[in-house]
């Protein structure tokens, strides 16, 4: 049966002792020779699905992937495992091609990723028809969707493998949740007959904390110092110069951070993504041009010094931490400023108004989640149309819950502050009034005669700015950025006036107060010896990616040298126990490993 198969490979290939979620199920399907559509959260284990029929079907298994980029990794990581798997993209040269190709069709390959561009071409439709195919993995589906931020327009024509090879077995995956995309993958990839498997999308490892409030900066780095002073992360911003000045800014603070963005030579972009890579602890500063198919397992933290437009990016981007299942924080500091200038981008978009539209439900949907109170985690899957029964544990208002406080009152001396100042003034000016400063510029507006000056001097100005973030992420004002973000009232101010509405709000959180993972992370080592243990085979496992010119978790993730120093196997059959050591790595480096843990041994036994 092709299930005990499945298993015996799981186990002597990637060494690991059984299948998760729908896994066994979805390679079935494809061994079977039945098409699957997969949607998995990052980091649920989609490349089995695919690698696994590949190698228990004759013939080659296509993976179509848009990540040239990350193609070498990909390969690289097969071949540590014993798969015989190469690449075909632009970034090769002419005898290397050849000779790639002529692998595929004497059939001595067992995986091949190509760009879809390439495989679209008639020559590789071909040379596909004269090879003997196990299957067609189309990896990143999404990017079939005109209306997701990775739309690639070869996508679209993806429907030619099932006309061209209608006996080959097809599998679509994606990260990507949503009912409508689905829907496109499934039209426009013809998979109308594939079984289709929707796990949930909880990451339950991942921490999710929103803050607002002043000084995101210090916030940030106070979040660093204490939770990740040493682990690689990504920082999100939304602009270039915001990039380079916050990579800047931390390098100046003594982390290793680089900036990512559209803007930079693709060689730097090319040299920042392999030393984020390769290297230990490295921060990437990044606006959303990075990341997608970013396979790097321990990425321990993601953080947004920027909103993002929709929950869908922000669950993509935060979605890149803790792929390897282990505690990692989706930690986000925002501002007054970025809802304004959000706001102001969806509504200056040149967009059809129907998208238009779109885009303005979906950032109201990311806002509403940033001011929530209640679980962040139930928000987040009940917006992708799942239900979780409890609130986690596990996000910044579960474990820190809020304090609201009942904002009618102050909402509506500072909605008729707006109206009487003539809707013509930004957030500070209405402020200055509100809390009654004494101000030239108020005395000549003679704005220090109206019943509203100095009504709100019982409130401090920090408090004042966050009820003027509240009020305009509810929607209940808005700012006119063509008038140097000018406040006006919205249809939705007038019942709030009328006092026919009670609002109420977040207080703002403290960085103080905030929970460390950290310490979560730590106890699971709790004994110091195993800790040293675990530096050493740290620093094996950096020396010998080094020498391979690869990223040192294609040799092993660090839970699995983690529990390499509890255990501390001294067998070649001991080590092969321990997750994620398969026989063919234990045959590259079980020496190597198997050696240092002996030394480590000998060391504490002469201590
Ligand atoms: P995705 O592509 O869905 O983001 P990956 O295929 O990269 O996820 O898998 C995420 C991590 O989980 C990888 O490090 C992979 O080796 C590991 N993994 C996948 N399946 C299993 C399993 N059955 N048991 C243990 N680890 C697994
Ligand atoms: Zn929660």
């Amino acid at each position: 049966m092709s299930s005990e198969r499945a298993l015996e490979i799981l186990r002597s290939v990637f060494g690991y002792d059984r299948f998760r979620g729908d896994q066994a199920e979805i390679i079935d399907t494809l061994s079977g020779g039945q098409d699957a559509l997969v949607l998995m959260p990052t980091g649920g284990g989609k490349s089995l699905c695919y690698q696994i029929p590949a190698l228990i079907r004759p013939g080659v298994g296509i993976v179509v992937s848009p990540l040239i980029a990350l193609m070498k990794d990909q390969v690289d990581a097969a071949a540590a495992l014993g798969i015989r798997a190469a690449c075909l993209n632009s970034t090769l040269g002419f005898r290397e091609q050849q000779w790639i190709e002529e692998q595929l069709t004497r059939g001595e390959l067992d995986l091949l990723y190509i760009a879809p561009e390439r495989l679209l071409t008639d020559r590789m439709l071909e040379l596909l028809g004269n090879a003997e195919l196990a299957l067609f993995a189309i990896d990143e589906a999404h990017c079939v969707s005109q209306w997701g931020h990775d739309f690639r327009p070869e996508y679209q024509q993806l429907s030619i493998l099932h006309e061209r090879f209608p006996g080959v077995p097809r599998v679509a995956l994606t990260a990507t949740a949503d009912a409508r995309t689905r829907g496109e993958i499934v039209a426009q990839l013809r998979l109308q007959r594939a079984r289709q498997f929707v796990a949930s999308f909880d990451r339950p490892n991942i921490r999710y904390a929103i803050n607002d409030g002043q000084n995101p900066r210090a916030r940030l780095w106070s979040f660093l110092e204490r939770e990740h002073p040493e682990d690689a992360g990504i920082v999100y911003c939304l602009s270039r110069s915001k990039v380079e000045s916050t990579a800047e800014w931390l390098a100046g603070k003594g982390r290793v951070a680089l900036p990512y963005h559209a803007g930079l030579p693709a060689a730097a972009r090319q040299r920042h993504q392999e030393r984020f890579l390769r290297e230990e602890g490295v921060i990437i500063v990044a606006t959303i041009a990075f990341g997608m198919g970013i396979d790097k397992p321990d990425v321990r933290f993601v953080a947004h010094l920027s909103l993002p437009k929709s929950i869908e990016a922000y669950y993509q981007e935060t979605g890149r931490a803790g792929r390897d299942g282990e505690p990692a924080n989706a930690w986000m500091a925002y501002g007054l400023q970025d809802v304004i200038s959000l706001r102001q981008m969806v509504e200056s978009s040149t967009a059809p108004d129907a998208q238009k539209r779109i885009m303005q439900n979906k950032l109201q949907a990311m806002l509403g989640l940033c001011e929530l109170s209640s679980c962040r985690r139930q928000a987040l899957l009940a917006y992708f149309g799942e239900t979780l029964a409890e609130p986690c544990g596990n996000c910044d208002n579960c474990l820190n819950p809020p304090q609201v406080w009942n904002g009618t009152e102050a909402a509506r001396k500072a909605l008729s502050c707006v109206y009487r100042t003539g809707q013509r003034f930004g957030v500070n000016y209405v402020i200055d009034v509100l809390i009654g400063k004494d101000d030239e510029r108020i005395v000549n507006n003679r704005h220090n005669q109206l019943s509203t000056y100095g009504i709100g001097a019982d409130i401090s100005q920090n408090q004042w700015r966050s009820v003027f973030r509240q009020l305009i992420t509810a929607g209940y004002l808005r700012a006119d950025m063509e008038r140097y973000g000018a406040l006006t009232l919205t249809p939705e101010s007038r019942p709030l006036l009328r006092g026919e509405i009670e609002v109420h709000f977040r207080k703002q959180t403290r960085p103080s107060k905030e929970k460390s993972v950290r310490k979560k992370i730590e106890t699971v080592l709790e004994n110091a010896a195993d800790e040293r243990l675990f530096e050493r085979l740290r620093e094996e496992r950096l020396s010998i990616a080094r020498e391979l010119g690869v990223p040192p978790y294609v040799i092993f993730h660090d839970s699995t040298l983690r529990e390499m120093a509890v255990q501390q196997p001294l067998t070649p059959e001991g080590l092969l126990q321990i997750s994620g050591v398969g026989e063919s790595k234990l045959e590259k480096f079980g020496e190597a490993f198997l050696a240092v843990i002996h030394e480590f041994q000998l060391m504490s036994q002469d201590g």
